[in-house]
């Protein structure tokens, strides 16, 4: 079996140094254990988060720990009544090849619905991130402009098409032309604005000329400050991620923005609620009820960025906080 695990904490952008990957005898369950063998490794950017021992709504992963991650995976061996060899579930199994699991944090993979790897994605975590945070936060109404960034990703993606869907105006920031014309195109969002463009905010400005009621926050840093100026009155934002922000290794440079942003809060009546997904686990069936027959029939769509081989995936990780991902990032450990 092999595994990577945490080789020492990164100081800013992780490197490859901080990573080690290990090979390891292949587990033996014990009784009501299974043995899982992974499919499939989700790449997502908490995982930075968990990298460092800065207290957190998680506990870090400690030096010498497999790296965190949620996998789909087969039962090989089971000595469980509920489960079967062949079986496919999500498990949080980490960056390895095989792992024990004695049944808790599973949930039943069905192949027959959907491809596998949508479990971590658009039927995963991230999609419910999306659905989540827009219904109890954000709440778009007919006829409103919401705006995401990272939207060529597994959580921007679902929030514009869902905007999209109640009726609202979609409005999606991504890195570079090629991810903002998926956006534009083939998410069909009505407008995608590139964040790198050197006129982005009056760009950005130009996309939304109704101004914005809805921004669900994923990336912060100065695509928040763009954002600011252009919110209405009462306007709603998920604080969901910020992840320009992850690889930070002390005070953002530049001007303090917060005194800017509380006056905003103030004048405009702004609600900004920050929240992890575990806050919502309870509308899971909701989002697999309400998503799943919409990604079955294509009318909501989704891009994924399968890298091959457990060894590929720091530099993968690393590149994803970097937006060198397309689409939502995993790795193929066993065919
Ligand atoms: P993505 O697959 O979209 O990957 C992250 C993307 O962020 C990159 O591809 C890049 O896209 C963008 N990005 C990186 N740096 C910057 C920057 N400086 N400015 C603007 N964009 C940047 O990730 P996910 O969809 O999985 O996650 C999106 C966000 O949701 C993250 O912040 C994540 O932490 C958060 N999240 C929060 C959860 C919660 O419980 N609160 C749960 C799940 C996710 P581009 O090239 O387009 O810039």
């Amino acid at each position: 079996a092999r595994r990577i695990v945490l080789a020492s904490r990164p100081h800013g952008e992780p490197t490859a140094e901080n990573f080690r990957l290990e090979t390891v005898p292949v587990p033996q369950p014990g009784a009501g254990q299974l043995l899982l063998r992974t499919r499939y490794l989700s790449l997502d950017p908490y995982m930075r988060g968990r990298m460092s021992a800065a207290k957190s709504y998680a506990k870090p992963v400690e030096v010498g720990d497999v790296m965190t991650g949620e996998v789909v995976a087969e039962v090989v061996a089971s000595d469980r009544p509920d489960y079967k060899a062949g079986d496919l579930v999500t498990a949080p199994l980490g960056w390895q090849t095989h792992g024990l699991s004695d049944g808790k944090g599973l949930r039943r993979v069905d192949a027959s619905s959907a491809p596998i790897t949508t479990a971590l994605g658009v039927l995963g975590m991230p999609g419910f991130t999306a659905y989540a945070g827009l219904r109890e936060i954000g709440r778009p109404k007919e006829g409103e402009t919401v705006v995401v960034a990272a939207a060529s990703g597994p959580v921007g993606s679902m929030v514009g098409q869902l905007a999209r869907k109640a009726g609202a105006r979609a409005v999606g920031i991504a890195g570079g032309p090629e991810k903002c014309a998926f956006v534009r195109d083939e998410l069909g969002f009505d407008a995608a604005v590139d964040h790198r463009a050197h006129d982005f905010a009056e760009q950005l400005g130009a996309a939304c000329p109704k101004g914005i009621d809805v921004y669900f926050e994923n990336v912060g840093g100065a695509v928040w400050q763009a954002v600011l100026p252009l919110l209405n009155d009462f306007a709603r934002v998920p604080v969901c991620g910020l992840v320009s922000q992850y690889n930070l290794a002390g005070p953002p440079e530049g001007p303090d923005n917060l005194p800017t942003t509380m006056a905003a809060v103030l004048r405009k009546r702004l609600t900004l609620r920050g929240y992890i997904i575990f806050d919502f686990a309870g509308l899971f069936p909701d989002f697999l009820r309400d998503v799943t027959p919409a990604v079955r029939d294509g009318s909501i769509k989704y891009r994924e960025d399968v890298v091959d081989g457990l060894e590929n995936a720091p530099e993968a990780f690393m590149g994803m906080l970097k937006g060198r991902n397309f689409g939502k990032l995993l790795v193929k450990v066993a065919g």
